[in-house]
């Protein structure tokens, strides 16, 4: 249905906003990094194309905490708006706008769509119940109020049930509202509100889902909230904060998050091509000149939106329906991502357990290793996880070993004996190779696989690694200089190809690479045709591109990752959102046990007596337990997660028959029962006595 890329049309790149709420981790980076690297890969293809974003300033949330830090919302999300800013670049994420919900152009942006709803008679008004704190006397829009999903069960927050079905809720269809404000059972009251009446645009979405392009999830999960019957969306809520309603009548109501924040995407797009010039790059060839008739969707460019996979709904059933009704061109594709785990688990920002993206910043690390890790770990659609032990892994073995490993070989070889490119053609075999890995880097942006942008350069340079050994340039050179000269030209060849191939999403390394070849600008001005274009005949002695990430780095930020974590642990002392962050239960164990084999366990209940931190042993304490008929010495790995100083005296559980051992050079003789990752002690519910035989 649309042309393959590159196309005659200007594109745009956009990125879910993320919401100006809080620091960023290495989880939110995932979809920014995914969409700069798809960006600048359409732009290595002669696509012509701008990558823009902007902060997410308005909704419940800033207004819950902005009144809790007790300062106006604007200065609150403003400053997480600017952090974002900086944040960005460090990973190598460079807009080319980046706005906010709250600015002026999309303020005007937002009011102009709206009215063209209601010009086009495709606003209502309605009463609804929406929740109400009586004892506050105030509306609870969105996540001012909490209950159940009336969908599937889960408990759900305001507007979403992110832990459940991920529906999107209108306001009224929570069940059991609850106020976040004061705790109390909310009630339902009627207020007037404005709607967008979704099935005007029923037939047309029906339509528009089969023209969809992108990842499979985004095409497949909508159709069955299109073909159903559309409820329609209720664009206002009872607050200060957001932009007002521009309708008449109405001054007290603002419009809904979700309505301001996608027409950001075109309001960024406007601000770049106003600062650049129509002449560069023109937003109304992208977005449609959004005047014509409604029965035809408007000429306009390539609108590419990458996503979590979270807001799918948004992106594929109410904003081309907004879009379109006030009569704009349509998203050409929707890529939406997996979340990222971090070792396995959730990240968890209430319990601290995170890599800030400030972390990663002050650990050293190239971004662009980030970067490598986070796009190719997994197919773009799953869940990736990330972890220090996995980043050295990737790092050392295709980084280092394969991808590093070619390029100074195959560089520090040619500089060494020919001062840079040797004077002969490079091979058809080599030459047949660069072709089929640039058509593979086109076939991956055209199919919207964002991991094979990764995985092409790395695949060459493993190609580059076996041909060297297969001919083995070094017997050569005093025998038979010719066929030496025409290996190492083919060796300089893929290097060239490898630094257009892996820009996208090593672009700092790339950038480097392309200076080592004694190439002239900047690589990221380079067209993929490039890769078969000769290089510089002369060109200086390399230097490693990268370096191995060694254990001990790996295990110090670890403990801090984990000494954080235990940190936060004890500050609240115990996790608060439990349902969101345990690790799925195990099964049951097979095996059953004979009453006997759990007789052969000496189970006693014990008095902590004393408790004292191990010098070296980050999580290990040595406790001195009362257990009746003599005090022992134990040592747990609790540190971290009780203060010791509140320790004795607590009741706890021994295993008083366990074989003695040596941890840290202090001998244990014993071992305390503990539940779970946090080790929450187990103890005695009435007053037995030290000693007391468990059975
Ligand atoms: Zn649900």
């Amino acid at each position: 249905m649309h042309e393959e890329f590159p196309t005659d049309s200007p594109a745009v790149v956009t990125c879910g906003l993320p919401y100006a709420n809080g620091d960023l981790h290495v989880g939110h980076l995932r979809t920014y990094v995914s969409g700069d690297a798809y960006s600048r890969a359409l732009d290595r293809l002669g696509q012509s194309v701008a990558f823009v974003c902007g902060s997410d300033m308005h909704g419940t949330p800033i207004a819950v905490n902005a009144a809790e830090a007790d300062i106006d919302p604007e200065t609150f999300a403003l400053e997480y708006h600017e952090q974002y800013e900086r944040t960005f670049p460090k990973f190598n994420v460079e807009f080319d706008n980046y706005g906010h919900t709250h600015d002026e152009t999309n303020t005007e942006m937002t009011r102009s769509f709206v009215r063209s709803w209601i010009d086009g008679d495709h606003v209502f008004e309605k009463e609804i119940e929406v929740a109400w704190d009586a004892e506050t006397d105030q509306p609870l829009p969105d996540r001012f109020v909490e209950g159940t999903c009336p969908y599937c069960g889960e408990r759900a927050r305001g507007d979403e049930c992110d832990d459940g079905c991920q529906r999107h809720l209108e306001p009224g269809e929570i069940e059991d509202p609850v106020s976040t404000i004061t705790g109390n059972p909310a009630e339902y009251r009627t207020r007037p509100h404005k709607f967008l009446r979704l099935s005007d645009f029923q037939t047309y979405l029906q339509g528009f889902i089969e023209r969809l392009e992108g990842t499979d999830n985004a095409k497949h999960q909508p159709r069955e909230w299109i073909e159903g019957e559309l409820q329609d969306l209720c664009i206002t809520r009872d607050m200060d904060w957001g932009i007002d309603y521009p309708g008449e009548g109405q001054e007290d109501l603002v419009l809904y998050v979700w309505v301001d924040a996608p027409i950001e995407y075109v309001s960024s797009t406007k601000q770049y091509s106003d600062r650049v010039g129509k002449a560069e790059y023109d937003w109304d060839a992208v977005w449609g000149d959004h005047s014509g008739p409604e029965s035809t969707v408007p000429e306009g460019g390539e609108i590419v939106h990458i996503i979590g996979h979270d807001i799918i709904q948004h992106h594929t059933v109410f904003w081309p329906a907004m879009l379109r009704g006030a009569g704009f061109n349509e998203p050409r594709a929707v890529m939406a991502c997996g979340f990222v785990n971090l070792a396995g688990e959730a990240f968890s920002t209430s319990r601290n357990r995170a890599v800030w993206a400030d972390d990663y910043v002050e650990s050293g690390l190239d971004p662009d290793l980030y970067r490598y890790h986070i796009v190719t770990g997994s197919e773009f659609t799953a869940d990736v996880n990330f972890s220090w032990d996995g980043l050295q892994e990737r790092v050392n073995s295709e980084l280092v070993g394969t991808l590093g490993n070619f390029l100074y070989r195959s560089l520090l070889f040619a500089e060494r004996n020919y001062g840079g490119t040797p004077d002969a053609d490079t091979s058809e075999e080599v030459e047949t190779r660069i072709e089929a890995a640039t058509e593979a880097f086109r076939e991956a942006v055209n199919d919207y696989r964002v991991r094979g942008l990764g995985r092409v350069p790395v695949e060459l340079a493993k190609f580059g690694n076996e041909y060297i050994q297969r001919h083995e340039p070094w017997k050569l050179t005093d025998d038979e200089p010719e066929r030496a000269a025409q290996v190492i030209r083919d060796c300089v060849q893929l290097s060239k190809a490898i630094a257009v191939l892996m820009e996208p999403v090593l672009p700092g390394k790339a950038e480097r690479l392309w200076t080592q070849l004694g190439e002239d600008g900047s690589v990221a001005d380079a067209d993929l045709d490039e890769a078969l274009s000769s290089p510089p005949a002369t060109f200086g002695e390399p230097d490693e591109l990268f370096e191995r990430i060694e254990d001990d780095r790996v295990e110090e930020l670890n403990t801090q990752l984990e000494e954080r974590v235990a940190a936060a642990e004890s500050d609240t002392g115990s996790e608060e959102d439990g349902s969101e962050d345990s690790p799925e239960l195990k099964p049951i164990a097979d095996d059953r046990i004979g009453f006997e084999t759990f007789q052969d366990l000496d189970l006693r209940v014990g008095e902590i007596l004393r408790a004292d931190p191990i010098d070296g042993a980050d999580n290990l304490v040595k406790l001195e337990v009362d257990i009746g008929v003599e005090t022992r010495r134990i040592v747990a790995g609790i540190k971290g997660l009780y203060d010791l100083e509140t320790l004795p005296g607590t009741r706890i559980v021994v295993v008083a028959n366990l074989e003695k051992s040596e941890l840290f050079g202090v001998e244990s003789n014993g071992m305390l029962l503990a539940a779970g990752e946090e080790a929450d002690l187990l103890t005695t519910h009435g007053d037995a006595k030290p000693g007391t035989k468990i059975k």
